[in-house]
């Protein structure tokens, strides 16, 4: 298989709010999650952080400009990946044991990987290539022995706990069902939600290992009744409330 080598990793886009969204445009749909940046007056939220191909920090020099916190919505790997290169990092208490274990080499290419993992995707809905980047970082990069480096929490968090920017405060909602340790990030006078995979626009994943389908309805009879007003989620694009409340009762009319 012949890739060529990206120009630049990583995309960002500029929204209203503070909010900064950053992307690996080269990552299959699956695996490209959205990594958040919310500008606060005293520090900068980072949300998630990609799957750690390169260098996050080097790559968004001009974004991050304060201190950073770095909060994982989940530790799922395309969630977690450059979350060693932060050196405050946020995660739900029910996933701190995955940040403490080195990773072991973690292939790009669909052989690689057990039949039921790929077949979950598919299930779900999601096209799985036969490779999960469609473009190298570098002229080096081992497509069958990428690993990262751990990255334990500083800080373990749990439902009802809050993130301080200084003028910005962000409320941790514990949304478990696509992982055990998922959460949302809550900022109640702007009324919008970071959503992780616990709900986004596209086809979520319930099945994963360490999913778990009566805490996914649990928190999505919590979603459907949240008083959002702009949701920016874990992949795919931003959506409003009254998309929210769809989304939510669509899984809760499929699984309920
Ligand atoms: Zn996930
Ligand atoms: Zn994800």
């Amino acid at each position: 298989m012949t890739l060529r080598i990206a120009d630049r990793w990583f995309e960002w886009e500029r929204l209203a709010d503070g909010v900064t969204r950053i992307w690996e445009p080269h990552v299959i749909r699956v695996m490209q999650c959205n990594i958040w940046h919310v500008r606060g007056r005293e520090r900068d939220l980072l949300i998630d952080t990609g799957m750690g191909i390169a260098s996050l920090s080097d790559a968004a020099k001009d974004v991050f400009e304060k201190p950073l916190i770095a909060a994982a919505t989940h530790t799922h790997l395309d969630h977690i990946g450059s979350l060693h290169e932060f050196g405050q990092r946020i995660v739900h208490e029910a996933e701190a044991r995955t940040l403490t274990r080195p990773s072991e080499d973690w292939s790009m290419l669909r052989a690689d990987h057990p039949v039921e993992f790929i077949a979950s995707l598919e299930s779900a809905g999601y096209e799985v290539d036969s490779c999960f980047i469609t473009a190298l970082p570098h002229a080096k990069f081992d497509l069958r022995a990428f690993s990262c480096p751990p990255a334990p929490a500083t800080r373990l968090v749990r439902e009802g706990d809050v993130i301080d920017l200084g003028d910005r405060v962000f409320e941790v909602l514990h949304l478990a069902g696509h992982s055990p340790g998922s959460i949302g990030l809550w900022e109640a006078s702007s009324r919008t939600l970071f959503s992780g995979d616990a709900i986004y626009d596209g086809p979520l994943l319930d099945e994963l290992s360490g999913s778990n389908i009566e805490d996914y309805l649990v928190t999505m009879r919590r979603l459907e009744n949240l008083p959002a007003r702009v949701i920016h989620a874990g992949h795919d694009p931003s959506f409003d409330g009254a998309r929210l409340r769809q989304l939510a009762r669509q899984y809760l009319d499929r699984r309920g």
